[in-house]
């Protein structure tokens, strides 16, 4: 078993907080162990509690193609999201649920070592970027240390609304070229004459 699955098995048993009592199954994240991109959503809904797996119900299916317009499958990448159970009636989760399942992904970000960490939503981005306005700040990558912060929308919203449904094609557009930015600027680390990036 790697490290991974074994925090899965935690997840599984915690009684942390009250959606421990409500939940079908505990929704961990899933895909690539080395995934050079991390996707957090919000928090398991409706079909991922009945699952346990992350964004398998109608935002998802728009995230599935979101990737496929970047040449990604899910299993390119992984995907999970600020808290593992979903909260009834699918509530926005409280500080308190946020708080109770940090040290959780913390972990998860510790063992996958993302390159670009990709916030969907209002919730996973107050964890990098607290004070920020969603509509001001999407589409827009912050560098720190050697971590590239890319917050967009959350797929949800943008099913239904057709202004962020644009903006999230196009904000996903731009990932592949994070991608290389970020190589090249562990290339250039290495070599003597570093250059300024473009992007950041
Ligand atoms: N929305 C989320 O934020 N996460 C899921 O897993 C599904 C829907």
């Amino acid at each position: 078993m790697s490290e991974l699955t074994d925090l899965y098995a935690e997840i599984a048993r915690c009684t942390r907080c009250a959606l421990s009592q409500s939940r079908v199954k505990t929704v961990p994240g899933e895909g690539a162990e080395n995934a050079d991109i991390m996707f957090i959503g919000e928090a398991p809904g409706f079909h991922e509690n009945q699952q346990g797996r992350p964004f398998v119900g109608a935002a998802g299916k728009f995230l599935d193609e979101l990737l496929a317009s970047i040449d990604l499958r899910r299993q390119d990448v992984y995907i999970c999201n600020v808290i593992k159970c979903r909260p009834p009636g699918n509530r926005d989760p409280l500080p308190e649920e946020i708080k109770a399942c940090r040290p959780f992904l913390d972990r998860q970000i510790e063992l996958i070592r993302p390159k670009i960490i990709v916030t969907l939503g209002r919730y996973s981005m107050a964890r990098y970027f607290p004070n920020a306005k969603i509509s001001q700040i999407h589409g827009r990558p912050r560098k720190m240390e050697g971590i590239i912060y890319y917050p967009m929308y959350h797929p949800a919203a943008a099913l239904h609304q057709p202004r962020y449904r644009t903006d999230i094609e196009r904000d996903m557009l731009k990932i592949p070229q994070l991608l290389a930015e970020i190589d090249r600027m562990a290339d250039d680390e290495r070599s003597p004459q570093a250059e300024q990036l473009s992007l950041f």
